[in-house]
């Protein structure tokens, strides 16, 4: 099972992602992680996409693509993926077609997560994550059970992403409206897109999402 989460920053396509990589064995491939694992490296191609990161726009099509032709190669995409935060652009989405082509590879959905904006500053505002395994929080939705406490792993340092300010959501909500929204008419037009809320509760959201993936 092949899968895209469409949805903007903070609609929880992460959250709902990682869930589905536990319950079904699925990958996922986001490339936000990517693209900040090569900026934290201080590879060239990490530092210049770490420019556009923190002011909030896209980074080039041609590293973005680049990354995540690279890692579709790895054994552990073989059981089935969720692109996360990936394609973000027409011309992503046609480079993406044509790399499934090539390795045979089918897109089985794209699941919309819809919201709306005025919620969006909030959640992104308030995520932070476990400095150790990654698992994410939210300051206000989801707090660790054990305060300063890593449910998942124990771990007791946390940290929030450099782009998680008020200053760049905008910026970031304006990308996706303007570039990325125009990827929901390319795959209705293909009967691929289903669409779950992304306002309601984190296991609500998980209940619909699997309900899409049995059917299809
Ligand atoms: P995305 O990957 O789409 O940018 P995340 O999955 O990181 O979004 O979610 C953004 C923040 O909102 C996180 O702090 C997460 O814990 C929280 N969150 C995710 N889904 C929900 C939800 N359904 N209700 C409330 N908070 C949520
Ligand atoms: P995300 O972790 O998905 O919220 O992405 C964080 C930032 O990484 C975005 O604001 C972009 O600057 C960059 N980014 C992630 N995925 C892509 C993509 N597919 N195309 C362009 N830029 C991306």
């Amino acid at each position: 099972m092949n899968l895209i989460f469409l949805g903007p920053p903070g609609a929880g396509k992460g959250t709902q992602a990682k869930r589905l990589e536990d319950a079904r064995g699925l990958v996922q491939l986001s490339t936000g992680d990517m693209l900040r694992a090569a900026a934290a490296a201080g590879s060239p191609v990490g530092l210049l996409a770490k420019q556009s990161m923190d002011r909030g726009e896209l980074v080039d099509d041609e590293i973005v693509v680049s990354i995540i032709g690279e890692r579709i190669d790895n054994a552990d995409c073989q059981g089935g993926f969720i692109l996360d935060g990936f394609p973000r652009t027409l011309a992503q989405a046609k480079e993406l077609d044509a790399l499934l082509d090539r390795k045979s590879l089918k897109l089985n959905r794209v699941i919309e997560i819809r919201m709306n904006d005025g919620v969006l500053t909030e959640r992104i505002i308030g995520r932070f994550a476990c400095a150790n395994c990654r698992e994410g929080y939210h300051d206000k939705y989801r707090r660790p059970k054990v305060e300063g406490v890593c449910d998942a792993c124990g771990g007791t340092e946390f940290s929030r992403r450099d782009d998680d300010k008020e200053e760049t959501v905008t910026a970031r909500l304006g990308a996706y409206h303007a570039q990325t929204a125009p990827l929901l008419p390319y795959y209705r037009e293909r009967g691929v897109l289903s669409e779950v809320d992304g306002m309601a509760k984190v296991d609500a959201v998980t209940r619909q999402i699997n309900k899409i993936i049995d059917a299809a």
